[in-house]
């Protein structure tokens, strides 16, 4: 019998549609020749209101990779998103399609989706589920518990200063020492960044006092945790990581754009990045950041798949690293796929791959 993979895609993030993209990589790959015989997909779709969707409507977005918003309660199971608290498992589990799936393949983007919440309700239903489990991807959501677990592994990171809501905004008597004290341990350029997004939401470069101080404003507004790093010149690569407990690294690849910074409209506006695969650096600096995204990959307890962010500063050879995303974008275009095709592992391969891990973490031997 064919395997019946629940693909999870959608979701209430400013990502939904890289999301719907990513699946539609994902089902093509899934009905691809050395595929089609092994799998079946059923696909679930989550609205931007959070409630999920089975059956015909997922297909529906599937096929034209368009948002859709039902409202008819028939083909819904449930309100995964917008509160998951109360997000009973009977509810999810209740539905024939829900009960279905031999193994889920969720490719969502950001809070609720690669933040062990979801990976949470998976691990309660018992059924294997592609990428990491609920610390991994906690870890790797979170930008500060992230830099402490790399810090613990002796990775090198830029400098930072992790920061409160509470700091920016509940005491203006603390402000401006608090300012005071970034400005004095990081300079300027900076970075400012909400904790727990991606896509370079809510994330500022600020030059002055004035600019820091309204970016901390704008980023308090998106995450009750905050970070501040320093701003390096630096070239932008990254490396994909595939495998449990014995991962592999692809070779390297490089970001470059005209913008001020990998920004969201750079990263999502036709023409406004390229990728170089593999990156033109010397073999020594590729190896030590293949070498670099396999410890990182190990210090958040990641699993299945990831892409580890690094700079790269050429006057000095130095490498830091930036993040890991833990499931990063998945569209045919995507960084992660493609670095993985230079590497030796088609689209159909990968996804093949993915599910095997799924099934092999589930289950050790
Ligand atoms: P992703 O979409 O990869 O998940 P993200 O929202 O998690 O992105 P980061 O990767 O932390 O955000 O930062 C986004 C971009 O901002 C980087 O790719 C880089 O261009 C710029 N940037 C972030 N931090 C720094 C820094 N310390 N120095 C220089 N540039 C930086
Ligand atoms: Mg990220
Ligand atoms: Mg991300
Ligand atoms: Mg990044």
């Amino acid at each position: 019998a064919k395997l019946r993979v629940g693909l999870l895609f959608g979701g209430r993030s400013g990502e939904h549609e890289v999301s719907i993209n990513s699946a539609r990589a994902i089902a093509k790959a899934l009905s691809a020749e050395q595929n089609a015989n092994k799998y079946e997909i059923l696909p679930f779709y989550i609205q931007k209101d959070g409630r999920t969707l089975a059956g015909e409507a997922p297909e529906k977005v599937l096929a034209t990779g368009t948002p859709l918003l039902e409202s008819e309660e028939s083909t819904s199971v449930g309100n995964l998103t917008s509160n998951p608290q109360a997000q009973t498992l009977s509810k999810w589990q209740s539905p024939s399609q829900v009960a279905q799936v031999d193994v889920w393949f969720p490719i969502l983007h950001g809070p609720n989706g690669e933040d062990g919440t979801i990976q949470g309700l998976l691990t309660l239903m018992q059924v294997p589920f592609v990428g990491s489990g609920v610390l991994g991807s906690a870890l790797g959501m979170d930008k500060i518990a992230m830099k402490m677990a790399f810090e613990q592994a002796g990775l090198p990171q830029v400098k930072y200063k992790a920061i409160t809501r509470t700091q920016v905004w509940s005491n203006p008597c603390v402000f401006p020492k608090l300012c005071d004290e970034i400005e004095a341990a990081l300079g300027y350029p900076a970075f400012v960044k909400p904790a727990n997004l991606g896509s370079s939401v809510g994330i500022a470069k600020v030059r002055s006092r004035q600019e820091l101080e309204a970016a901390l404003d704008n980023a308090a507004s998106y995450d009750r945790r905050l970070v501040v790093e320093a701003g390096v010149v630096a070239r932008e690569v990254e490396c994909a990581v595939l495998g449990n407990d014995q991962p592999q690294a692809s070779v390297v690849g490089e970001i470059t754009y005209d913008s001020d910074f990998y920004d969201y409209e750079t990263k999502y506006t036709e023409g406004r990045a390229d990728f170089l695969i593999p990156a033109s650096i010397p073999d020594a600096i590729a190896r030590q950041i293949q070498d670099m995204a396999l410890q990182a990959f190990a210090a958040v307890d990641a699993a299945g798949l990831a892409r580890v962010d690094f700079f790269y500063v050429e006057a000095t050879q130095e490498v830091f690293i930036n993040e890991i995303n833990t499931l990063p974008g998945f569209t045919a275009t995507s960084m992660y796929p493609q670095l993985w095709a230079h590497s030796g592992v088609s689209f159909p391969e990968l996804v093949d791959r993915l599910i095997e891990l799924a099934i092999e973490r589930h289950s050790p031997s």
